[in-house]
Order: C-alpha cells, then structure tokens, then sequence
C-alpha cells in the first residue's frame, strides 16, 4: 500500500518539471497519497528540508519553466555520509516510495540510494539533453530545441541583413541532439556534434565553397564537440577565410528556461502520472518514458549507461540539406 511519497527534482532545470511536479501531486492526492516535497534535490534529503504538498501547492505552474522544488548539484550526496543522511530523512519520514524528476546523474544517484532504501523509486526523466535511453523525448528538450531555434531565427535575421557567417554554440556536453534538431530546424549551413565525425578541413572546405554566394550561413556548434567550441572554430575559419564577416553567439542559459512547450506540458504530466500510478502498481527503480507514444518502464540501470545515439535518418538530412 502507497500513503505516502517523497518527491524531489534534481541536477540541471528543465521546463516542463513544473508540469510534471504538478502531476504527480495530483495524482497521488487523487489517491488518497500524501506527497512531501524535498527542496533542492538531493540537498533537500540530506537536510530533510521539504514542504508538504498540498493540492494548491501545484496551482498556476504548468505554464511556468524552472521548478518550484527548486534544484541543485549535490556533492555531499556523492559522500557515504551524505546519502547516509539521505537515507536517514526517507526512514523518518515513513515514505513508501519516491519520484526523482531528474537526468542521467539523478538516476544514478537513485541506483545508490536504492542499496540503502527498502522503498521503491521511480523516475521521470527531466533533462533538456535528451541523453536517456527509455525515452523517446526527456521532460525539456522539446522546449529547449524551441527556443534554440527561436533564437537562431533571430540571429539569422542579422547575419542576412550583414552577409555574416554566425556560429553558434548550443547546449550538449556530451550529446549534439540539441544541436541536431535545431540546426534542422533553423537550416543551418554546417553542424558539429560530438557523434557525427567531421575534421576543420571538410568544414573550411565547404565554407570556401560559400565565397561565391554574398548571404548568411550559419554554423551550430555543440558545446562539447571536439572542435573545442564556437569561439576555437571561429578562430579556425577566421584564419582560413578571412574575408569572411565572422561572429560568435553563445546562447547559453537560456536553453533552460521559458515556458514549456503544449507538447512538454502533455509529456511531463503523462509521465508524472504514470510515475505515480506505476508505485502503486508495484514498480521500483525503473524511469517512466514515453517510446513510440507508449509508456514504458526502463531500469535505471539502463537508462543512464548508453548515451542515445543520433537518429540517422536525421544526420543523413542535415547532410543532404545542408550541402
Ligand atoms: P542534467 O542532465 O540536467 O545535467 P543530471 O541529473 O544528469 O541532470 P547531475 O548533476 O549529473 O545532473 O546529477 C544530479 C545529482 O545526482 C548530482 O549532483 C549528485 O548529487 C547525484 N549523482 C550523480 N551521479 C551520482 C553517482 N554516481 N552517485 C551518487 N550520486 C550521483
């Protein structure tokens, strides 16, 4: 029997966690489940810092990006002593079961947490990245692509107006997904993603090739491509191309934040039901994702070890639309 679950969001916000956040407390209210909300992540545990959640607690926030639990990247819950006190504040308070709304370090926070906990644990994957295995969109990163693109389109507006080549970097230390889509979306000339190979010389060959045609071009960097970044291949191109007018567009933080997306919003409040509906189903340890339109249920084991690769048929696009 589930009467009571604790609910936290952790690592990097994302929008759409308000809308999750809001599903699982009416869900679990719907129940007859009390919900206690531990702020700041894994802090919150550690502290034992939470507020209880009340019906009107979730009330005018699925349209708000950001999360109203707050968020954080703990390093004291990667300590014995942290997660022991963790473990400890979900003892004391007589949870039955616990949400993480949260990416790939979450989850693997979960794993730990999971070795000195009885209750199970269920995730909702919130993250812009969409690195998760288990889903096919996390909780963000339609949102995220959104405003990459909106600000792309923005930036594209000046560089026709100038004849400038732009580069521009985007989230994704590990994973160019973000990039991807957005540099689809927005027609960018020229991609660089961790996944797919390219070397500086293709690149500057494709952009002497540009000399001929007096227009914008722009160039999506993701921030952990080997290139070393926007600026490094700014400076590249530069050396190589100089009569090209060059800038720089870093977008930065603001890949987190805005309004979620209708289709965020939908996906995180299915999610967020299902999480609960999933603890009282008996489920444990295992991310709610949506693959294909289904729910599904994926180990957290799973979810976190493989990166998700690049949809082919997508790099085959950008390739082909781009040339
Ligand atoms: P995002 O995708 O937005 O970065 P995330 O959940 O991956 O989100 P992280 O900062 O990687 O963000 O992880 C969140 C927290 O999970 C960490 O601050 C840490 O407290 C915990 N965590 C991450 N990895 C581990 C681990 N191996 N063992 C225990 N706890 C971990």
């Amino acid at each position: 029997m589930i009467k009571k679950i604790g609910l936290l969001t952790s690592g990097g916000d994302s929008p759409g966690m308000n809308a999750c956040i809001r599903a699982v407390v009416r869900t679990a209210l719907y129940n007859k489940i009390k919900v206690i909300g531990f702020t700041r992540g894994y802090e919150g545990l550690i502290d034992n810092n939470f507020i209880e959640m009340k019906r009107e607690s979730v009330s005018g926030i699925i349209q708000r990006g950001g999360t109203i639990l707050k968020t954080a990247r703990s390093e004291r819950f990667k300590t014995k002593e942290g997660i022991f006190k963790a473990a400890g504040t979900v003892k004391k308070h007589n949870l039955d079961g616990i949400v993480i709304i949260g990416g790939d370090g979450s989850f693997k926070g979960a794993i730990e947490l999971s070795k000195l906990i009885k209750i199970p644990i269920m995730g909702c994957a919130g993250t812009i990245d969409n690195d998760l295995v288990g889903t096919d969109f996390t909780i963000g990163y339609d949102t995220a692509i959104n405003t990459v693109v909106e600000a792309i389109d923005k930036i594209r507006d000046t560089a026709e107006s100038h004849d400038r080549v732009f580069v521009i970097e985007v989230m994704g230390r590990d994973a160019g997904l973000i990039a991807l889509r957005s540099a689809i979306a927005s027609g960018a000339e020229a991609l660089l993603v961790p996944e797919m190979k390219h070397d500086m010389d293709s690149l500057i060959a494709k952009i002497k090739k540009w000399r001929s045609s007096k227009s914008s071009k722009i160039i999506v960097v993701a921030e952990g491509d080997e290139s070393g970044g926007a600026y490094k291949v700014a400076e590249i191109v530069k050396k190589h191309c100089p009569e090209f007018d060059m800038r720089v567009s870093i977008l930065g933080h603001i890949q987190r934040g805005g309004n979620p997306t209708c289709m965020e919003r939908v996906n995180a409040s299915m999610v967020g039901f299902n999480a609960v509906k999933a603890l009282m189903a008996g489920h444990k340890n295992e991310m709610v994702g949506i693959v294909n339109k289904q729910i599904t249920y994926t180990p957290f084991e799973k979810a976190v070890k493989h990166i998700q690769k690049l949809n082919k048929d997508l790099e085959e696009l950008i390739e082909v639309l781009s040339s």
